[in-house]
Parts: structure tokens; sequence; C-alpha cells
């Protein structure tokens, strides 16, 4: 499997139980096969303690950054002021990352759902998809992508929800959801 690296933009949306780990799939085998892997989380709770403490142990090469600001309740102006501020600083970190060069992979966990929330403009993230280098993979996950998004990327995933064992009144489970 010679020839270039085409570095290409997924993105995984949709209400159905799967994106971030989907991402994180997907990075495991990108890591597997050498590659410099940056997972960088625009909402804190979107992934939890097990993929941190794999991070911790896989070392180098797979570095993930929580730079959210927690789960978005009806928190009011003043807390969705704070959450933007997380958010725009998270994209500033998205931006320099996906310059630099120095990751094959990038990953903006959340970073749709944030978009969603009007916490970082649609604008500015079309804007990173345009200006990646030419053999990056660069990886979108969170509910409710734009269209625009869409558009731009190489490979849309939705995922639906079909059951899910919270319906049920099953509680969250070490291991599938943190
Ligand atoms: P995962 O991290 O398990 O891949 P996700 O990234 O697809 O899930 P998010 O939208 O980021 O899901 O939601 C975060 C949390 O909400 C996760 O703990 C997830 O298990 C849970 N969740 C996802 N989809 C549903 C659903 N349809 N009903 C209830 N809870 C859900
Ligand atoms: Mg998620």
């Amino acid at each position: 499997m010679a020839g270039e690296t085409r570095g290409l933009t997924l993105v995984f949306t949709g209400n159905g139980k799967g994106k971030t780990t989907a991402a994180l799939g997907m990075a495991l085998r990108a890591w597997g096969q050498g590659l410099n892997v940056l997972i960088l989380q625009f909402i804190k709770g979107g992934w939890k303690y097990g993929e941190l403490k794999a991070a911790g142990r896989l070392g180098t090469g797979f570095e993930m950054r929580q730079l959210g600001e927690g789960f978005i309740r009806d928190t009011g102006e003043e807390g969705m002021e704070e959450h933007r501020r997380a958010a725009q600083k998270a994209l500033e970190e998205a931006r320099r990352a996906v310059l630099e060069g120095k990751h094959d992979m990038v990953i903006l966990d959340e970073i749709n759902y944030a978009v969603h929330y009007g916490l970082v403009d649609l604008a500015d993230v079309l804007e990173i998809i345009r200006s990646k280098p030419s053999r990056l993979h660069l990886v979108l996950t969170g509910r409710n992508a734009a269209q625009e998004v869409v558009e731009a990327a190489d490979l849309v995933t939705e995922m639906r929800e079909v059951k899910h064992p919270f319906a049920a009144g099953i509680p969250a489970q070490k291991g599938i959801e943190y």
C-alpha cells in the first residue's frame, strides 16, 4: 500500500451512541501504525476516565487534552460565557495543532456540538478544515454536524439510535460509558 498519504476529513455525528468511541477506535488504529495522534476535547464529559487512563498508558504518540468547561446545562448567559471562553481556547489550540504539522491525526471531539451551541463559529471550523496539511487526517465528532461541515468532509457517518439502555433505566456502565 505505497503512495502518498491522502489526509481525510472524517465526521461522526447523529443521536446514537458511538461517535467519540468511533474516533477513539480510529485513533488506536492509527497509533498502532505508528502515527502521531492528538485528541482535543471541546466539551468535557464527552469522553471519560477510561480513555484518559488508556492515553496515559499508551504514552508517546497518543495524546489527549481536555479543554472544555463541563456539561452544558441551563446555566444562563454567564455560564455560557464560560463555555464560550473555553471553547475559543480549544479552537485556538486546534488551529495551532493542525497548522503545526506535528501530528498525523487530530481529533476534535464534540466540536460539532460546540458549533451547534454557538460556542465556536462555523466559519472558523471550516477554515481549519480548509487549511489542514494535505497529509493530516482530521476527525470531527458530535451531534448536529453543520451541513457545511458535512459537505467539506470526505467521510461522514451518522450514528442512529435504535436502542439505548438509558431508556430502560440502566445507568452508565464502566467500560461502556466511562
Ligand atoms: P460514546 O462516547 O459512548 O461514543 P457519543 O460520543 O456518541 O458516545 P455523546 O453525544 O458524546 O455520545 O454523548 C455523551 C454521553 O451520552 C455518552 O456517555 C453516551 O453513552 C451517552 N449517550 C449517547 N447517545 C445516547 C442516547 N441515544 N441516549 C442516552 N445516552 C446517550
Ligand atoms: Mg461524544
